[in-house]
């Protein structure tokens, strides 16, 4: 395995997006794509989650390069009845296309109780609370499930067959806050494998087996071999549902069938994703948020529990102020994509 990266450059998140939106706009993104990526990417600096920041910057750019992801597309919305939203993402990259169905997708929910925002053609490569933290912001419950290239065996299996197929889910709270999880259907996520592999780690039990079928907690084996799902068959259930309700529910690829599409370069590959919106307060029930926070207050009165999403919105509160560290081998890549 290789070592640890031994330097790290320290940067403001505004270097961040900068030197994120310089690489991708030097490989063929619009100015509107790749400040769209380029907040996704901040965003995940910000918050800790180091396997969707600027470690996926290459990966955009490879498949920005070799013209499997067209960096020009302008999504395009429609409104199918009351309450179904569909953008074609015109296989650009999914943080435009997200971005475009939510506005009607809020108004949809807001006025019918619920919607559904149904995204096709687009490539995501993000983590998915972004999408689901930004309607609960506005107030509304919010679902999301996006499906992946096949890397992870179903259970009692040992071939890759689905994507680490995550989802995520939002809840809203008073003052603004946001209770979000936001998680694969494997029991490890690929680039934290990858992440893994990169700084010498090893595995946790159960993340996968190499490619003969074997358990093993070497990443790179594992990268080889198959990913396996969190809690055995409950998991593989969750990454089942998920590539039916992005591939077959859609008229979309399912993980099987996006990576026999895709090119194999490690960027990310086409798709569906499925947005799920509800407004608690068109359902008839008492305070729905009032009951929600004496849950949660429940919760978090028992020892050595804490809700979803507080240690990515602590390092929220952190990051602002002392900046984020990225391995300089990956600051001097990234900095060599910027003159395309
Ligand atoms: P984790 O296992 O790290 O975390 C899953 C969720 O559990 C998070 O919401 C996390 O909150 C929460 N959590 C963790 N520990 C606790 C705890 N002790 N108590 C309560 N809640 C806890 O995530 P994964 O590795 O499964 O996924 C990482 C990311 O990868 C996700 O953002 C996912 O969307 C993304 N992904 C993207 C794919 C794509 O194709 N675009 C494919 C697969 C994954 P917290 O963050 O606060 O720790």
């Amino acid at each position: 395995m290789n070592d640890t990266p031994s330097t790290q450059t320290r940067m403001t998140l505004a270097e961040v997006h900068d030197l994120a939106t310089r690489a991708l706009a030097a490989n063929g993104c619009s100015a509107e794509n790749a400040r769209a990526v380029a907040d996704t990417v901040t965003s995940a600096e910000r918050d800790g989650a180091k396997s969707h920041g600027l470690f996926r910057i290459p990966g955009y750019v490879r498949s920005l390069a070799n013209g499997k992801i067209d960096g020009q597309a302008d999504p395009v919305v429609e409104r199918l009845g009351a309450c179904i939203i569909t953008v074609d993402g015109k296989n650009g990259l999914a943080p435009r296309a997200i971005e475009a169905g939510r506005a009607p997708l809020i108004e949809a929910a807001r006025e019918h109780g619920m919607a559904a925002c149904a995204i096709r053609r687009t490539h995501h490569y993000a983590a998915l609370w972004p999408e689901t933290e930004a309607l609960a912001e506005q107030g509304l419950v919010a679902m999301a499930f996006v499906n992946a290239p096949p890397y992870v065996a179903p259970a009692g299996g040992t071939k890759p067959f689905f994507g680490t197929n995550p989802m995520a889910f939002a809840w809203p709270r008073p003052g603004g806050g946001t209770m979000v999880w936001d998680q694969a259907s494997s029991l490890t996520a690929r680039g934290e494998l990858q992440i893994m592999k990169r700084d010498g780690h090893t595995a946790p039990d159960g993340a996968g087996v190499d490619k003969d079928g074997q358990p093993t907690n070497d990443p790179a084996a594992i990268l080889e071999g198959a990913q396996l799902p969190f809690g055995g068959y409950k998991g593989g259930a969750i990454a089942l549902m998920v590539d039916l309700m992005c591939g077959p529910l859609l008229g979309e690829v399912s993980s099987m069938e996006a990576g026999q599409q895709d090119n194999k370069d490690g960027g990310p590959a086409t798709g569906g994703e499925l947005i799920l919106a509800f407004d608690p307060a068109r359902f008839g029930g008492d305070d729905p948020f009032g009951r929600a926070e004496r849950l949660f207050e429940g919760m978090l009165g028992l020892d050595g529990v804490r809700l979803p999403g507080s240690r990515r919105h602590a390092a929220r509160t952190r990051t602002p102020a002392e900046g984020v560290e990225i391995p300089t081998p990956l600051f001097d890549t990234i900095v060599g994509l910027t003159s395309g």
